[in-house]
């Protein structure tokens, strides 16, 4: 893979991500076990003025309104703050269900968007997935959600900014099970396959045949795909691997940033 450096275990276990008590205004919290010397805007989402808890308990019953029935998937939503992965300045807007702008053009999927991949990603498997490839880092946020619903996550970057940006932003959570990866994720990342899953945050104009290759059978691929569902625009599409070979599904239309190629 161009660029490609080690997967890396980076953090110190730590897992499952604990979420902060609901205390009441004013009064220190710990998160994570350990007492917080950080700003405010890092612990709860500004202007709301309101603990980050159940500002996320909500985002949870809206996903489950909107009809994402998996309950590992719902948990997982449940223990990732999404505030902590964006710019403070966007602190207020995170739970609710838009895409937010990330730096260098891209941006972090909606809640509403990410639920329903991981929860195509999960169907059919009853516990945690195995090990799961994630093309598109971005700033971490998916990453981190799926680091609670499989057992180990490697996740491929292409810009360097942003695959920094994501190892300062997992970094606190401690997240064993969590390797990032820099390089084009196009041609995924041979050392750790076969993958129970591979999901994709960045759409191209067709699946690459090292995903296939690379994933697992009775395993599933989650990607947006330009011109899947006859249409200009971009599709989820599910593929599964099973015994008689590649199954695909095109599923609703969708909007992500382009899958691109080389390392920036
Ligand atoms: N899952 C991310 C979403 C980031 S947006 C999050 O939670 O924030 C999609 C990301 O895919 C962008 O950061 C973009 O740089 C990245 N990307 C696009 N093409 C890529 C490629 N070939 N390899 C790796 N990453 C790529």
């Amino acid at each position: 893979m161009t660029g490609t450096g080690q997967a890396k275990p980076k953090e110190r276990p730590g897992f499952p991500i604990r979420l902060a008590p609901a205390s009441p205004p004013g009064r220190p919290k710990a998160v994570l076990g350990l007492p917080v010397r950080m700003s405010p805007s890092r612990l709860m989402p500004q202007g709301l003025g309101l603990d980050s808890r159940a500002v996320l308990h909500n985002m949870v019953a809206k996903l489950k309104q909107q009809g994402i029935s998996d309950a590992l998937v719902l948990a997982a939503m449940g223990n990732v703050e999404r505030h902590r992965f964006v710019d403070s300045a966007l602190g207020n807007q995170a739970y609710e269900d838009t895409s937010l702008p990330i730096g260098l053009g891209q941006t972090i999927s909606k809640p509403g968007v990410v639920s329903r991949m991981l929860e195509l990603l999960h169907q059919g498997c009853s516990g945690r997935l195995g090990r799961v490839l994630e093309i598109g880092t971005g700033c971490g946020y998916q990453a981190a959600v799926l680091s609670q619903l499989c057992t180990e996550v490697y996740s491929i970057e292409r810009l360097r900014g942003l695959h920094d940006k994501a190892r300062e932003n997992l970094r606190h959570l401690r997240l064993a099970n969590v390797h990032l990866l820099f390089g084009d994720g196009r041609a995924g990342y041979a050392k750790g396959a076969p993958y129970a899953g591979i999901i994709s945050a960045a759409g191209g104009e067709s699946v690459p045949q090292e995903w296939l290759d690379q994933l697992a059978v009775g395993a599933r691929l989650v990607a947006p795909v330009a011109g899947a569902s006859g249409s200009s625009g971009q599709a989820l599409v599910v593929i599964e691997k099973t015994p008689q070979g590649l199954q695909r599904t095109v599923m609703e239309a969708v909007h992500f940033v382009p899958l691109k190629s080389g390392v920036a």
